[in-house]
């Protein structure tokens, strides 16, 4: 395999960059663009060990490094690496890495480093996944499931399920291949409670799929309420700058103005519309079914009322208008004097908060909505759980050929027919974490990677 080389911090200015090289002649090259301090010899250095010198194209100093060496097998690709660490200019680390190509190494291509660590055994394809989720954590809950699973959380639970699926298999075979040797029954009853269990331990790892999911893409968010109830001031509230314009004047917003804020462990993909009401007004109208299509889109609808001023005739279409949809009704200005129908409320929403979005005041109350109604809580983030689509699908397959195992045992008794249905659960089993998978998936998988990585 040839020796690979690229920039793996971001391509800005900063304090320190790091040139990461990887490959058999990895310590070659390095040797080639690296000159260190004293009489340490690049060739001659251990793994886990580092050395200050300069970096040089063809003996033309670029700048002060320091090189860290990894050896194989126990460096992040399972190959030799080197890392030359050197100040953090875009063009400094450009022409160190220039120097690098041009005396053997090639460019590495996105999510390559990892690929190689894949192949090289290091890591399993859930958890070479995982890394980018690492990367990509936006928050604490994120980071805690990006880490389990890197830790081979969901990993160790399929492959445990495999070893058990290989060995009812087995049994099975010997047990009908053989049937004048001396092996015991397998009764029905024992295969059908083992799929059962298999099932239930796998089921568990897409149970907190959605919210999972939810943790890490945000949930697409409408604020919706007619004019003034204050849908801009919670908009704004939320992602803590002047978006959207704020006038007791109707009808200020007219777009739908977007935004991506954080809600405690919740990040909502948020849309200010604009206020729904009956109007005569061609452009406010445009912009009301704008409102309105956006809501019908949205996983969340935040339906917004104003507590100061009983429910209006507006109010009682929008109660009606997104009633089949994941709501929260969220009663602003409660600082002012409280003269809404909340019992008429109480009958049509399950999940209201009060709140002054003035004031910031009852924000955190709308966090603990949310959560509540994407079943957001300490386990579901806790638990190991798929990390993607794929994953998702590998299981859902596997957990599709037990449910038809376990009929066919249960209905006709045709071992033949069990074999092969256990053997497509394994198969996509293997195919989860990536001990059997085709060359066009794992290129897919690492072209969602960055460069360097
Ligand atoms: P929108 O048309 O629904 O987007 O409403 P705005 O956010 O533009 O607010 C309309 C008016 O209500 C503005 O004068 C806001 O200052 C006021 N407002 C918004 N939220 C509150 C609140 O919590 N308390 C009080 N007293 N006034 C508010």
């Amino acid at each position: 395999m040839s020796t690979i080389a690229a920039i793996s911090t971001p391509n800005a200015v900063g304090g320190i960059a790091v040139i990461r090289i990887s490959g058999e002649n990895a310590l070659a090259v390095a040797e080639k663009v690296f000159r260190p301090y004293g009489d340490k010899k690049v060739a001659a250095m251990q793994g886990y060990t580092c050395a200050y010198g300069i970096a040089h194209d063809n003996g033309e100093r670029i700048d002060d490094c320091v090189l860290t060496v990894f050896r194989a097998p126990h460096s992040y690709t399972g190959e030799d690496t080197c890392e030359i660490s050197c100040h953090g200019g875009l063009y400094v680390s450009k022409r160190i890495l220039r120097a690098v190509l041009k005396n053997g190494a090639v460019s590495a291509e996105a999510g390559e480093f990892t690929k190689r660590a894949f192949l090289n055994g290091k890591l399993d394809l859930t958890q070479a996944e995982a890394v980018m989720d690492v990367i990509s954590a936006r928050g604490e809950a994120e980071l805690r499931m990006a880490e389990q699973l890197r830790e081979g959380a969901a990993f160790k639970k399929a492959h445990a399920c495999s070893d058990r699926l290989l060995k009812l298999l087995s049994g099975i075979a010997a047990w009908t291949d053989y049937p004048d040797e001396d092996i015991p029954e397998i009764e029905p009853t024992a295969i059908t409670a083992e799929l059962t269990e298999i099932r239930g331990e796998l089921s568990s790892l897409i149970r907190s799929y959605d919210s999972g999911r939810i943790l890490r893409e945000g949930v697409a968010t409408a604020i919706v309420g007619r004019p003034n109830v204050g849908k801009s001031t919670l908009f704004n509230c939320l992602s803590g700058c002047e978006r959207s314009i704020v006038t007791d004047i109707a009808g200020t917003t007219r777009d739908v103005v977007e935004e991506t804020v954080r809600l405690g462990d919740i990040v909502l993909r948020l849309s200010d519309t604009a206020g729904i009401h009956d109007t005569q007004d061609i452009i406010e109208g445009i912009g009301i079914d704008i409102a309105e299509k956006t809501a019908r889109n949205a996983e969340l609808v935040i339906v917004v009322f104003d507590g100061n001023c009983p429910l209006s005739a507006d109010d009682f279409a929008l109660i009606e208008k997104f009633n089949n949809k994941k709501c929260i009704a969220v009663i602003n200005k409660t600082d002012r004097e409280q003269l809404i129908e909340t019992d008429i409320l109480n009958d049509k929403f399950i999940h209201i908060v009060y709140i002054s979005a003035k004031n910031s005041e009852g924000i955190e109350q709308l966090e603990s909505a949310v959560k509540e109604l994407f079943e957001i809580n300490p386990d579901s983030i806790s638990v190991a759980t798929a990390a993607n689509e794929r994953q998702k699908q590998c299981i859902e397959r596997v957990i599709s050929s037990i449910d038809e195992g376990i009929k066919v045992i249960e209905t006709s008794e045709m071992y033949d027919a069990l074999n092969v249905l256990l053997d497509e659960a394994e198969q996509s089993l293997l195919e989860l974490t990536g001990e059997k998978i085709t060359e066009a998936v794992v290129n897919e998988v690492f072209s969602r990677f960055c460069v360097g990585k």
